[in-house]
């Protein structure tokens, strides 16, 4: 069994767990703000061995802070106040891991390692493009997060995985800045060699998989990934520098089975081990 919450602070660490547990701009239905607890609580059921990564949570060196105490009402401090916690991974030296929490909580994550890493790129993966301008006039929004972080990054500088919905203005962008790319083989090849040995920010919206495996998130989308698919995919990163790294959008009282708390507990157990490679204990 894993369970994070039994790893502290205390310990010498190379990867920091943030719970970042907010959901203050989501559109649809909410509740990514317990999605932390219910990952750390799923956690305790999941083996700490990866049967595709050969590798063990017992071996690598990781710790969980705890979640932030965020002012939901207030964006712009929650924002604020994510950001101080990365910034104090970056001085520390630790690659920051946030659980969202909505997929807003990314942008000042982003920010404060694209501050240590001017050559950064992100990898998203998403149901949804999160390129808008704007969310009923709201530029600080979950359907806004890769727009936000395309104006200081470069557009150039991102690949989305899983895309199945957004805008018309969104798709057009997406397809100027060819940003879109797909977890074909072909294709997931083509984007390692695209990294090359650039730092990578993995962004993953856990309602890039199906609602069928993954119906406890806050704006289901049909068409999604499955596990093996996501299971390819973070072998394949196991080979890049992931200089940081998310998984957000679990809102797990949409879904009474705790399913998705599981799934989402194990994509954060692959997620570890992947990008732990020279930073084992
Ligand atoms: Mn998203
Ligand atoms: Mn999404």
């Amino acid at each position: 069994m894993f369970d994070f919450t039994d790893r502290k602070m205390t310990e010498k660490h190379a990867i920091r767990i943030i719970g970042a547990p907010f959901d203050g701009t989501v559109s649809f239905r909410p509740g990514a703000r317990f999605g932390p607890a219910a990952i750390r609580a799923a956690s305790d059921g999941i083996e700490t061995y990866s049967p595709i990564l050969g590798l063990d949570l017992e071996s690598i060196s990781y710790s969980d802070s705890g979640d932030l105490e965020l002012p939901m009402g207030c964006v712009e401090r929650s924002l604020g106040v994510i950001r101080e916690a990365v910034d104090d991974c970056l001085v520390d030296s630790v690659i920051p891991f946030l659980l969202g929490g909505e997929h807003l909580v990314s942008l000042p994550a982003i920010e404060a390692v694209y501050e240590k890493y001017p050559d950064l790129v992100v990898i998203q993966l998403d149901a949804h493009a999160d390129q808008r301008e704007d969310y009923l006039g709201v530029k600080l929004s979950h359907a806004c997060v890769m727009r936000r972080v395309g104006e200081f990054l470069g557009q150039e500088n991102i690949q989305q995985l899983g895309i199945r919905s957004g805008t018309r203005d969104e798709y057009q962008l997406m397809h100027e800045n060819g940003t879109l790319t797909t977890f074909l083989t072909a294709d997931l090849d083509d984007l390692i060699a695209w990294i090359g040995d650039r730092p990578v920010y993995l962004t993953v919206d856990l309602d890039v998989f199906d609602p069928a495996s993954f119906p406890g998130t806050g704006t289901p989308e049909p068409g999604g990934i499955d596990w093996w698919t996501f299971q390819r995919f973070i072998k394949l990163m196991q080979g890049c520098e992931v200089v940081g790294l998310d998984a957000v959008e679990l809102a797990p009282k949409l879904d009474t089975s705790d399913c998705s708390s599981v799934l989402a507990a194990k994509c954060v157990r692959e997620m570890l081990l992947a990008v732990s490679v020279g930073q084992h204990l």
